[in-house]
């Protein structure tokens, strides 16, 4: 859907290793996470999403890979939006002084108007790689890609949320039998690569069906990966009161309201 009259909400705008941007949205706040897009391309998918780009009020950074960040410095000095992110993906983007740049503690939980963000390290294969949870109304979003593994903290900290966007990017199988040369095989399926089917499936098994309202599968890999896969994977695992959505590459996936 492209209305977004509602009080707290979140969408992507396109997911995948060929660029990354996801949207959390509340009555008074817009919150940029990563841009990994040109700012035409941006513009047209925020256009999509029934936003324009003065609407952002933050940008906030998971970390430094161009999948992510490749787009944010023209987009914040285009729209004078502020930047947040960590000392370690500071330093690895050096960008430019005109931003207005403001550095968070990976450790410490903080407030961008009405919306409250808890950043959560995770082994991942950049300078200080962390995902998100963001909370409004007593109500949690996980975001939660881009990672090898899952450890005890981010197990500690991701299964009580509303909703979940969680990494399926690769089958494993279909990544080592497949094309990628035997580096970069070793690299995305390794404890500081990303996640593969069967370890976030593992992962919702610790998740508290209770409070989880939506599911979203997120960074699958194009070369690697295939929604039919994913589908068949969770088919019987998740609860029928658990809505399942697909993040894809073009078009993310539509606005879910949480309430
Ligand atoms: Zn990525
Ligand atoms: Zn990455």
């Amino acid at each position: 859907m492209s209305n977004n009259n509602f009080v707290y909400g979140v969408t992507s705008l396109g997911s995948g290793s060929r660029g990354n941007a996801t949207i959390i949205k509340s009555d008074k706040t817009a919150i940029l996470v990563d841009n990994g897009f040109s700012c035409k391309e941006l513009e047209a998918r925020l256009e999509a999403k029934g936003l324009s780009p003065s609407e952002i009020s933050f940008v906030l950074i998971t970390h430094e890979h161009s999948d992510h960040a490749s787009g944010v410095a023209r987009f914040c000095r285009k729209y004078q939006v502020p930047v947040w992110l960590n000392m370690g993906t500071s330093l690895a983007l050096n960008l430019d002084p005109s931003l207005e740049v403001h550095i968070f503690d990976s450790h410490t939980d903080f407030y961008l108007n009405d919306i409250q963000v808890i950043p959560v390290a995770v082994p991942h294969d950049s300078r200080e790689p962390c995902q998100f949870i963001f909370i409004k109304n007593d109500k949690k979003t996980g975001l939660l890609t881009d990672l090898g593994h899952i450890t005890p903290y981010v197990k500690e900290m991701f299964t009580d949320c509303c909703c979940l966007l969680l990494e399926f990017n690769h089958d494993r199988e279909m990544l080592y039998s497949g094309k990628y040369p035997p580096q970069l095989k070793q690299r995305v399926g390794g404890n500081y690569g990303h996640l593969n089917n069967m370890q976030a499936c593992e992962f919702l098994q610790y998740v508290n069906f209770k409070n989880l309202k939506h599911l979203v599968a997120m960074h699958l890999s194009l070369e690697n990966n295939c929604s039919d896969i994913v589908k068949a994977m969770l088919l019987g695992q998740l609860p029928n009161d658990v809505e399942f959505h697909i993040a894809d590459q073009q078009s993310g996936f539509g606005w879910i309201e949480i309430k």
